[in-house]
């Protein structure tokens, strides 16, 4: 996926197009019209008010896409027209590629090279990607005993609550938009409240290209709205990324009615870099599978495990290429890494800065904040970290690496699998057999083999453990937006 344009060297702060709910087709304000802002994480300035939905908000949304799903056009309209629809939608995100790229960086701060490298294409593609699978949902004939003819169907599994987090706005919406539609489902989907515009201005493209009313619903909000979706009876599932404390909270909520849950949670992904690596692209691998997305990434490698014998060379190259980002703003096409998100992440992060200092492990580099205005976090490297300290344990979902020394591959093995999350591992060799017996070894649902961070459409993603349920993108994730039944006819 490309452009053909040539970007500038620095992108200015797009207009705010929609600020308000979709519900039924129609934009309004909430009922009580209470609003919230979203601010821009470089200066803490407010970028717009959005509208803030209720409960009586979301009782409509799910209502006109309960309507949408029994009785709308989108029941009876063919799985390949619904294929058509979603690939139009992808078409009108490429046609808004450059705006959408820098609504995303205004909301987020992610750098604007990053939105237009890599958020950007992987939502068309994967749009594109579910837009090909409506059509080739199918069940089995089954040779039942008796004279019977059997057969199954994937039906969609109906409304479907999507929540999702601040860290990928854009593709979140699109790994949960795509298998949803592709399988029949409608949406009421609920943005993360630090960055709800691209998702608004998807859903306004999405009318545009001309999905039915109620089928895709979107209510701003905080965790409240979010709870309201989840408690709501007529919602058939619910589709999760985010934390796994608020994970709890709802598969509680969701107990009573007994509503399908998918979560795509945290992590604390080990990557393993053994001696007979090839150590510029492990050195390479390490940065940009923790740095990246200013740490901000559910897989982030933030335990870096280095064999002894390479350790002290390996720690010394990894701190030269932390030191080399580029901490800027983020619409400059320079600019590697942005602020964090907001200061309720940037307050975390410095505390896990301070305890990693506290409990004696070495801090190399960073570990300080960049400038007074905005959430901006020096490249923090911590060495000799052992494996009972917080930077260890816990997720931090920011730009601090934590290093590691191991010995053997028993060692690694049992060490990298001493946690309760399992979303992704990586591991550096040149040792065929070494590596593929991490991969099979290592208890997480991704495992990366002399690479970080390769995302496709086509490939499941999601954890083991604690790391989630369920799995996105490729042909599994439409399982969990279908509902499989069996039809029996006696052939007498
Ligand atoms: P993070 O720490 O990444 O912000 P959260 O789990 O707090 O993760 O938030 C992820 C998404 O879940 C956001 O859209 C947020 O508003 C929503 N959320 C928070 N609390 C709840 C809740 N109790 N029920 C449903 N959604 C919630």
């Amino acid at each position: 996926m490309t452009t053909t344009l040539t970007p500038p060297r620095k992108y200015a702060a797009p207009a705010i197009k929609q600020t308000k709910l979709l519900i039924g087709g129609e934009w309004c304000d909430a009922a009580d019209g209470r609003t919230f802002a979203t601010y821009n994480p470089v200066n803490e300035e407010k970028i717009a008010d959005v509208a803030l939905a209720g409960k009586v908000d979301v009782d409509r949304a799910v209502a006109a896409a309960r309507k949408a799903f029994e009785s709308g056009p989108w029941h009876t309209m063919d799985a390949r027209d619904r294929g058509q629809l979603i690939g139009k939608l992808a078409d009108l995100i490429e046609a808004n590629f450059d705006e959408l790229a820098a609504l995303e960086t205004l909301d987020n701060g992610k750098p604007i090279r990053d939105s237009r490298g890599a958020d950007l294409p992987l939502v068309i593609d994967c749009l594109r990607y579910y837009a090909g699978w409506a059509d080739k949902i199918v069940g089995q004939t089954i040779p039942v005993r008796g004279d019977y003819f059997t057969y199954t169907r994937r039906e969609p599994t109906g409304v479907c609550g999507q929540i999702i987090p601040w860290n990928f706005p854009m593709l979140m919406v699109a790994w949960k938009w795509g298998p949803a539609l592709a399988a029949g489902c409608t949406i009421v989907m609920k943005p993360a409240e630090q960055t709800p515009l691209t998702c608004l201005r998807l859903a306004e493209l999405a009318m545009e290209a001309g999905f039915p009313p109620g089928v895709i619903n979107v209510v701003t909000g905080f965790g409240e709205t979010g709870a309201a979706i989840v408690k709501h009876p007529d919602v058939d599932k619910i589709a999760f990324t985010g934390s796994g404390e608020t994970a709890q909270r709802i598969m509680v909520d969701a107990a009573s009615t007994l509503k399908r849950i998918t979560f795509e949670l945290g992590g604390k992904s080990p990557n393993i870099v053994f001696a007979d690596a090839n150590l510029d692209a492990a050195v390479a691998g390490a940065e940009f599978g923790l740095f990246f997305n200013q740490g901000q990434c559910c897989c982030a490698g933030s335990r870096l495990f280095v064999e002894k014998s390479i350790h002290e060379e390996f720690v010394a190259k990894v701190v030269s290429r932390a030191k080399a980002r580029k901490l800027g703003n983020p619409l400059e096409m320079d600019t590697t890494q942005g602020p964090q998100v907001d200061r309720d992440q940037f307050d975390k992060i410095m505390k896990y800065i301070e305890l990693g200092k506290s409990q004696g492990a070495t801090c190399v580099t960073g570990g300080y904040r960049v400038g007074d205005k905005g959430f901006y976090v020096a490249p923090t490297v911590f060495d000799h970290v052992s494996d009972d300290m917080a930077i260890a344990t816990d997720e931090i979902f920011g730009p601090v690496l934590s290093i590691l020394p191991f010995e053997s591959i028993e060692e690694v093995t049992r060490r990298a699998n001493a946690t309760t999350f399992g979303l992704a591992a990586a591991v550096w060799t040149r040792d065929v057999a070494k590596a593929h017996r991490i991969a099979h070894s290592v208890r997480a649902g991704t495992v990366w083999i002399n690479c970080y961070d390769v995302f496709d459409a086509a490939a499941p993603f999601g954890g083991f453990k604690m790391s989630g349920m369920g799995r996105e993108l490729g042909e599994a994730a439409l399982a969990s937006y279908t509902e499989l039944k069996t039809v029996t006819m006696t052939l007498k």
